[in-house]
């Protein structure tokens, strides 16, 4: 049985908890996309880990973590990852790459800079990891696959070819330093050898694993409004963050993916510019900042204040149905019990029309929300693990919001830990 788990929102929905937790019952978990630009928080025996890279199912050792071909692979990155997790008494994860995966070059990083730099004002919000240069080679056909590493003449031809191009980018667009063919190479083979021990056909050997009936997780980064098609394009990331996308980055059948559970985030977060309509600023964003997540809502990977909003039922409906969701799960609801009222949006004004259908970038940029205020249950919830011993008030808020984005909540987070989970209707 394969199951995707994707981010209904704008990223940072608590997909890491999600994951490790199914992940006790799984053997295989996939990255399918993104890179090492978002990361993933996740509380468990071994401690408090923020994994940007490796999927979140390494801290079984009856599992098997798998790189997919739609990644983008920093080689020292996943590496220096593994190490870190062994130094922290992890048990050496089981990790598999795919020889189709391409690697994320050390000068994708230093364009990203670059361009961030002069775009200034206008920049898109990157994370500088090098994950838009490093797709923009992809299909302009000029990244390196993991196979290409391991046949010398190719590479070489490659790198030359490569350089020659990146060179004028850099000397007349950027006025930086060029790039030196003999030191990439260099750096290549050194690649080379870091990666040589995980490189599989992973297609194969899902295909296999399918057939032997092992349950396998898709793992997605960032959410439904992050997809570069069907999100707040050009506000987006470089690669799909849909389930759908999982069968083509890891290499399995689409009608394999049968279960698709989506991440919704009991309030709203977003990191980046871009429209986002339900935001809420000053001391009543400080307060949801600085309760939210665990301890606090700032960027994993780069510690940046995350832009608070209240609940985007418009945004959140289309983010499940464009996911295909099949299940959601709601977490991070135990921040909220500090609110005396909780307000919903549940319409979009858009000249004066209140349409409850999420609008494409240029008219969800005049939008305004339209709330609903549901009373809010001013107590804890953590510990609870039945859902009728939610408060009544609580529980409305959850009965609103599945209602409003037309999937079943079937579990509810109520804490960070592994074990805070709140199952329903099974
Ligand atoms: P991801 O990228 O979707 O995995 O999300 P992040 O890891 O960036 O953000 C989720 C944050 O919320 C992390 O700090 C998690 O530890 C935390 N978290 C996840 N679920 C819950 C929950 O139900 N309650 C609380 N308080 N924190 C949670």
């Amino acid at each position: 049985m394969v199951r995707a788990i994707v981010g209904a929102n704008w990223g940072d929905e608590g997909k890491g908890k999600i994951t490790d937790m199914l992940a006790k019952e799984s053997d295989i978990i996939i990255r399918f996309q993104g890179g090492s630009n978002a990361g993933h928080t996740i509380i468990n025996e071994y401690g408090k880990f923020a994994l940007h890279l490796l999927p979140s199912g390494v801290f079984y050792s009856h599992t098997t973590s798998i790189i997919g071909n739609g990644v983008a692979l920093n080689i020292p990155y996943l590496v220096n990852e593994l190490q870190s997790l062994v130094d922290r008494g992890v048990p050496k994860p089981r990790i598999l790459v795919s020889d189709r995966a391409q690697i994320l070059m050390p000068y994708h990083v230093l364009f990203d800079t670059y361009e961030e730099a002069r775009l200034a004002g206008k920049s898109f919000g990157s994370t500088k990891s090098g994950i838009a240069p490093f797709y923009s080679d992809k299909y302009a056909k000029i990244g390196f696959q993991v196979s290409e590493l391991f046949d010398e003449e190719t590479l070489k031809e490659k790198v030359n070819r490569v350089c020659e191009l990146k060179n004028v980018m850099l000397e007349h667009l950027y006025h930086q330093p060029k790039i030196d063919p003999a030191e990439l190479l260099n750096t290549l083979h050194e690649y080379r050898d870091m990666i040589a021990p995980y490189v599989c056909d992973v297609s194969a050997y899902l295909a296999e694993a399918i057939r032997e009936g092992k349950n396998i997780l898709l793992e997605g980064q960032l959410g439904s409004l992050k997809d570069p098609d069907h999100g707040i394009y050009p506000m987006v990331t470089s690669s799909s963050t849909l389930a759908a996308f999982g069968a083509i980055g890891a290499g399995i059948p689409p009608y394999e993916i049968k279960n698709i559970t989506a991440v919704v985030k009991a309030y709203s977060s977003a990191v980046g510019a871009g429209a986002f309509v339900s935001e809420i600023f000053g001391d009543e964003a400080d307060e949801l900042r600085r309760r939210g997540g665990d301890g606090g809502e700032f960027g994993a990977t780069t510690g940046r204040p995350r832009r608070m909003g209240w609940f985007d039922a418009v945004a959140t409906r289309y983010g499940c149905r464009i996911q295909g969701a099949t299940e959601a799960v709601l977490t991070v609801l135990d921040v909220l019990g500090y609110l005396d009222e909780l307000p919903v949006c549940v319409g979009y004004e858009i000249d004066g029309v209140v349409t409850k259908d999420f609008p494409t970038t240029v008219k969800l940029e005049k939008a305004k929300p339209v709330y609903v205020k549901l009373p809010g249950w001013k107590c804890e919830i953590r510990g609870i693990k039945n859902y009728e011993d939610l408060p009544e008030n609580c529980r409305n808020y959850i009965e609103f919001i599945e209602k409003e984005i037309g999937t079943p909540i079937t579990m509810v987070s109520n804490g960070p830990g592994r074990d805070e989970i709140i199952y329903r209707n099974r």
